[in-house]
């Protein structure tokens, strides 16, 4: 008999959303291996905490399902344990005349993704709602949010942990092989290297996803889940304009715009940024460098100045970034998240995530949903 009924490898907030529905199926008999001292140190604790409405996916995709569910699933958690949420909003803004036309595709597209209270606004309520940004008309959407992610993932921990899953952290999983009918994981903890067993196995490892489904043998070109780090980037907006806008403020996508457009963003106690920005990366020796280059100032502030006239140079400090786990190697190509299990590959009970980018914080709740289901028919 295996060790435990599930091992998840990772603690991000994916992870942890598993975790704690696999806990309630199986208490007692969750593992989740973390490489880290703690959950969410990547891309959990580096995004805009956006719990995004679900406009953009095309309609019946893994990305436009998720998102709509898991912002309510999310939103309905938050508003039960207390969790930090601003019911803010969200304006997409157009710039330009020729820019009124996509508001409207982004109005059909949201609206046959049953995303709730869209409306194409024009310019005097643009003003009306943020008097501070420019725009000659926007896409409204009331259900985007912001959350406090750090709380909701500890909510999500306390919950697995309520159930008895047992998480270790600072543990990498550096090996996996076949073991009574499930598997093996060989695992670093500091000095010391152990092997774990599980019946079922959740790769929630993030960036490191593809690296784990080629330990356990999968041949990730093939299968298309070879990964590629996309860098996203953010600078503060000087502490004098703390509140100044009372709604997330996002771009109409431009041509050369390869993400959803460099936009303006707030935390929980009205902090403001600009970001994130779009590039991709290489991982060097000591992996692949966070800080945010200065050269990218000038790019900053050309974006920020077209949503909003009072900006200026010196309002912008470096703030952080993180990395996107995209499945294209380039900008401007889609991808859906992969939820699959692995019993056609001969790994029954194996489950991988790969291109968990954003909305991954605002969907997670939703793929630990579609993951509880992938073990149900396995
Ligand atoms: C720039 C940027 C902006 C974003 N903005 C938003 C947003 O506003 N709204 C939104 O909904 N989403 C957003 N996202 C997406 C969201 O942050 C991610 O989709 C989500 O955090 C992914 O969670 P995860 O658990 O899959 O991955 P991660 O948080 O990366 O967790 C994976 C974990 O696996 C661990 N791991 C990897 N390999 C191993 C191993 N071999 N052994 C043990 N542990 C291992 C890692 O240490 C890591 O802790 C954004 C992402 C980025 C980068």
């Amino acid at each position: 008999m295996s060790d435990y009924e599930v091992a998840i490898v990772g603690a991000g907030v994916v992870g942890l959303a598993c975790a704690a529905r696999l806990a309630a199926r199986w208490p007692g008999r969750v593992l989740v291996l973390e490489r880290h001292e703690g959950i969410c140190r990547e891309a959990s604790s580096r995004n805009s905490e956006v719990v995004h409405a679900g406009i953009y996916y095309p309609t019946g995709s893994l990305k436009a399902l998720t998102c709509v569910r898991g912002r309510r699933m999310l939103v309905k958690r938050c508003r039960d344990l207390g969790i930090p949420l601003l019911a803010c909003g969200k304006v997409i803004v157009a710039s330009a005349a020729d820019q009124l036309p996509a508001l409207e595709e982004l109005l059909a597209q949201g609206r046959a993704n049953d995303v709730e209270g869209l409306e194409v606004i024009d310019a005097e309520r643009l003003r009306q709602l943020e008097p501070g940004t420019r725009g000659v008309g926007a896409l409204w959407s009331p259900a985007s949010a912001v959350v406090d992610s750090h709380q909701l993932a500890a909510s999500l921990e306390a919950e697995a942990a309520h159930h008895g899953a047992d998480l270790v952290f600072g543990a990498e999983v550096v090996g996996v092989e076949p073991a009574d009918g499930g598997y093996g994981l060989t695992v670093t903890q500091g000095e010391e290297t152990t092997t774990v067993s599980a019946a079922r196995v959740v790769n929630a490892a993030g960036l490191g996803a593809d690296t784990l489904s080629t330990m356990v043998g999968i041949d990730i070109d093939g299968a298309g889940y070879r990964q590629y780090a996309c860098k996203g980037t953010w600078w503060s907006i000087a502490p004098r304009h703390n509140h100044r806008l009372s709604r997330l403020v996002y771009p109409v996508g431009r041509a050369e715009d390869p993400g959803l457009g460099i936009h303006g963003c707030f935390d929980a106690a009205g902090g403001m940024r600009l970001g994130p920005d779009f590039v991709f990366v290489e991982a060097g020796d000591d992996g692949v460098d966070l800080s945010v280059p200065e050269a990218a100032r000038a790019k900053f502030l050309a974006a920020g100045q077209r949503l909003f006239p009072w900006l200026e140079a010196e309002d912008l400090s470096p703030d952080m970034a993180g990395l996107r786990a995209k499945l294209v190697p380039a900008p401007k190509q889609w991808r859906d998240f992969v939820v699959a299990e692995e019993s056609a590959r001969g790994l029954p009970g194996w489950v991988t995530l790969v291109g968990i980018e954003s909305p991954g914080l605002t969907a997670a709740m939703a793929l630990a949903e579609v993951v509880g289901q992938r073990l149900s028919s396995s």
